[in-house]
């Protein structure tokens, strides 16, 4: 596979931004990036060094007292100018991340969503409201809501800003300072909005943006003593890193969006075609890295045969290629590491279900591209029905009725989002209610969300919820003053 279109965007940031300046690491370390469509190294970005890391902290701990002073309205004329500029910087983003990640800019939303976002958030600072109770005889009681000061958010390579504006807008527009450390697979789109952070006109420290790996710079904001709140959106593995490093460090609060391995279970009285349509979109959308993939498909064994032919069909139709041409819908997996991971679940399935589509992998050499997979009859116990694989990999099995599909589609350690098909609504809210899961969608599956709705895992899915009716809560520390009254 060879890039042919050639990107529009000619130069792009690849420095830290600490105190509202861009600057090199401190000893001038880089890492590189390399195209996941073509393997060949295009950019080499700055490496957080321990103490840059700690600069950063430094720089949002000094800019907390004036920006949490603030009145939230005029944090939100920030947040307007921001979301314009994210408006208008669309393709210039679309083609950062087909660069680095491989994601087509034909599938690329994430500029919208997150202007969106933070046009909303802009309103909200106001919402940050404490309580007043009179039932303690003799005081008249009342809670305060506060920022914490700095927040840390550790952010994912799938759909990067949507994580990072998701984390900061309510951290910021409640009066905290943050530091964010993009994910190395995929900076390039964070340092694109550090620029735009700057042309928005924040105070220095305010909004710090550095890149780099889990070591160093990872670790060292989870241990950080400064750093009051961690929001994380990655791996299950890093994840429990970061619970532990909180938990040895200052017990700062710690909220984990993990990983899924989320079942979409069809009855025989499902419309068939939107649910083939759906779960297909699903597993393929962005090759099937995303974190609420319907990665397990239970249909009834009645009408089995009919949706696996039409989900069989639909599924082989992608257009693989340069995710810079806007025809193309299928892009490479992130990076080597992604693309040997998942060929080796790959290879274990085929040892134990049927293949029925796929596994055709690139050679490797030019771009690392898997085509849509699809197994039947995997063991339920097998690895590859257990694990989270995050790519374009869809294992279909049968079931015959709701307390069997059940306890298969609970069997995982995982709880993110769960789906059922169904005609029948007593079934539908039985299901929903049976599913450990933190969303279930009725006649709808993954990614459908809904901006005002919280999301999160149950069990090793993750810890705490987000969204645009919780995020603030995240954020701000609860304080009670007990005033007591003088009598008469
Ligand atoms: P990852 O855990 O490898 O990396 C995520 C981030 O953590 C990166 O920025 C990375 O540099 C950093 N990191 C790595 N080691 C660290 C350490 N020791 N200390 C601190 N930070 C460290 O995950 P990934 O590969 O970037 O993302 C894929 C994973 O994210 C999948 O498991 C996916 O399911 C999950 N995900 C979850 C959601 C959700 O909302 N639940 C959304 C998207 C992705």
């Amino acid at each position: 596979m060879s890039i042919s279109q050639q990107p529009k965007v000619k130069s792009f940031e690849t420095r830290l931004f600490i105190n509202g300046k861009f600057v090199e690491a401190s000893d001038g370390g880089t890492f590189d990036l390399s195209s996941p469509a073509t393997g060949e190294k295009f950019a080499s970005v700055s490496e957080a060094t321990e103490a840059d890391t700690n600069a950063a902290v430094a720089a949002a701990k000094a800019a907390f007292p004036a920006w949490s002073a603030l009145a939230p309205s005029d944090r939100g004329t920030y947040f307007k100018k921001l979301a314009q500029l994210i408006r208008e910087s669309h393709d210039e983003l679309a083609e950062l991340e087909a660069l680095s990640m491989g994601r087509p800019v034909s599938m690329y939303f994430e500029s919208f969503v997150t202007a969106e976002s933070l046009e909303h958030y802009a309103e909200t600072g106001y919402d940050a409201q404490g309580t007043t109770s009179l039932n303690t005889p003799g005081f008249v009681n009342i809670t305060m809501r506060q920022p914490y000061g700095v927040v840390g958010a550790i952010i994912p390579w799938n759909v990067p800003i949507l994580f990072l504006i998701g984390k900061c807008a309510p951290a910021l527009i409640t009066g905290n300072t943050v530091i964010v450390k993009s994910s190395e697979k995929a900076p390039l789109t964070s340092a694109k909005i550090a620029t735009l952070v700057e042309k928005a006109g924040f105070p220095p420290g305010v909004i710090n943006i550095i890149h780099g790996h889990g070591q160093v710079s990872g670790n060292v904001m989870s241990h950080h003593m400064d750093i009051r709140v961690i929001s994380f959106t990655g791996s299950g593995r890093t994840g429990r890193l970061i619970q532990a490093a909180a938990a040895k460090s200052n017990l700062k609060n710690v909220i984990l969006e993990l990983g899924g391995k989320s079942p979409a279970i069809i009855f025989p009285d499902a419309n068939i075609e939107k649910a083939v349509e759906q779960t297909k979109s699903s597993i393929h959308f962005n090759s099937g890295q995303v974190c609420m993939a319907n990665t397990r498909i239970y249909v009834h064994e009645s009408i089995a045969q009919k949706f696996i032919e039409l989900f069989q069909k639909s599924f082989a139709q992608v257009n693989s290629g340069d995710p810079l041409l806007p025809t193309t819908t299928h892009g490479p997996q992130a990076d080597e590491i992604q693309y040997k991971q998942i060929q080796s679940y790959i290879e274990e399935a085929k040892k134990v279900g049927k293949l029925a589509l796929g596994a055709e992998p690139s050679d490797g050499k030019n771009g690392f591209f898997i085509s849509p997979t699809l197994f039947l009859e995997t063991p339920e116990n097998a690895r590859p029905m257990k694990e989270e694989i995050f790519g374009p990999v869809v294992h279909i099995n049968t079931f015959r009725d709701e307390d069997e599909v059940v306890a298969k589609a609970n069997d995982t350690e995982y709880g993110l989002y769960a789906a059922v098909y169904t005609k029948d609504i007593s079934r539908a809210l039985r299901m929903a209610k049976k599913l450990e899961s933190g969303s279930v969608g009725v006649n709808c599956t993954s990614p459908t969300t809904a901006k005002d709705m919280p999301f999160g895992g149950y069990k090793a899915s993750g810890i705490g919820r987000e969204g645009w009716t919780v995020s603030l809560d995240n954020y701000l520390e609860t304080k009670t003053v007990l005033i007591s009254i003088d009598d008469e």
